[in-house]
């Protein structure tokens, strides 16, 4: 369950402040599949930022099952990072010179022995189709071969939650919706909560909770009837 109360967040540039999100409230259940849309610019990265404490807040509160992670100090935040939470980015942000194996690892290897940590990362590469590209570089991959490593890497920690920022906003349509397919059965196997800003409706709209953002604001919260 992550529970969001009236968060306002700005950012201050020059002796300017600008508000991006404006009191945003939102209660997102344990295996929830949720999607976010809004124009450029309207907060939804700072939204999921702030959700996986990468961003502080000014103000109103955000808890990860009962963990308020407004108040966690930077050491808790990590603890909780690496056990509840996955990231998935538009870039990939794989490190290029590391093998598939080694970006794979890279949550894990400060905390755990090599042999686990690599039995793990190799476990999640087989779970994203990748298996056979272990040793390859990030630039000796497709686009959606990158963004399956990525993923692999997102779950080689086992989170019970994955903040995925425009996963396909890279790929060509085919290649993005195998991905949204992957993420899918992520979510429905093993009940990962996936929140996912889109900016296609198609894919926005296969998710069971449908949230829109304007202007730092939500605007609308749907709930699909059929699979709740
Ligand atoms: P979206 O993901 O919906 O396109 P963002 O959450 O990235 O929007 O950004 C919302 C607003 O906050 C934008 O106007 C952006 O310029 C601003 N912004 C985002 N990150 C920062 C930052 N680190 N410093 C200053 N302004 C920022
Ligand atoms: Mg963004």
């Amino acid at each position: 369950m992550i529970k969001i109360e009236n968060i306002v967040k700005s950012y201050r540039i020059g002796g300017e402040k600008l508000t991006v999100l404006k009191s945003v409230s939102l209660s997102i259940k344990e295996g929830s599949y949720i999607s976010l849309r809004g124009p450029s610019g309207s907060g939804k990265s700072t939204l999921l930022n702030v959700i996986g404490g990468l961003e502080p807040i000014d103000s109103g509160g955000i808890w990860i099952e009962d963990q308020p992670v407004h108040s966690l100090k930077d050491h808790q935040l990590a603890k909780l990072r690496l056990k509840k939470i996955g990231y998935v980015f538009q870039q990939f942000q794989l490190l290029s010179t590391a093998t598939a194996l080694e970006n794979v690892m890279m949550p894990l290897l400060s905390f755990f022995s090599s042999k686990m940590v690599k039995e793990n990362a190799i476990e999640a590469l087989k779970r994203v189709g990748l298996e056979h590209r272990m040793y390859h570089l990030p630039s000796r991959l497709s686009g959606g071969e990158q963004q399956r490593v990525a993923i692999a890497r997102a779950l080689v920690t086992k989170p019970r939650i994955i903040l995925a920022d425009e996963p396909t906003g890279n790929l060509d349509s085919e290649t993005g919706h195998n991905i949204i397919s992957l993420l899918e059965e992520i979510h429905q196997n093993d009940g990962v909560t996936i929140m996912m800003i889109t900016h296609d409706n198609e894919i926005a709209e296969r998710a069971i909770v449908q949230v829109q953002i304007l202007d730092g604001k939500i605007q609308e919260y749907f709930t699909s009837s059929v699979l709740e």
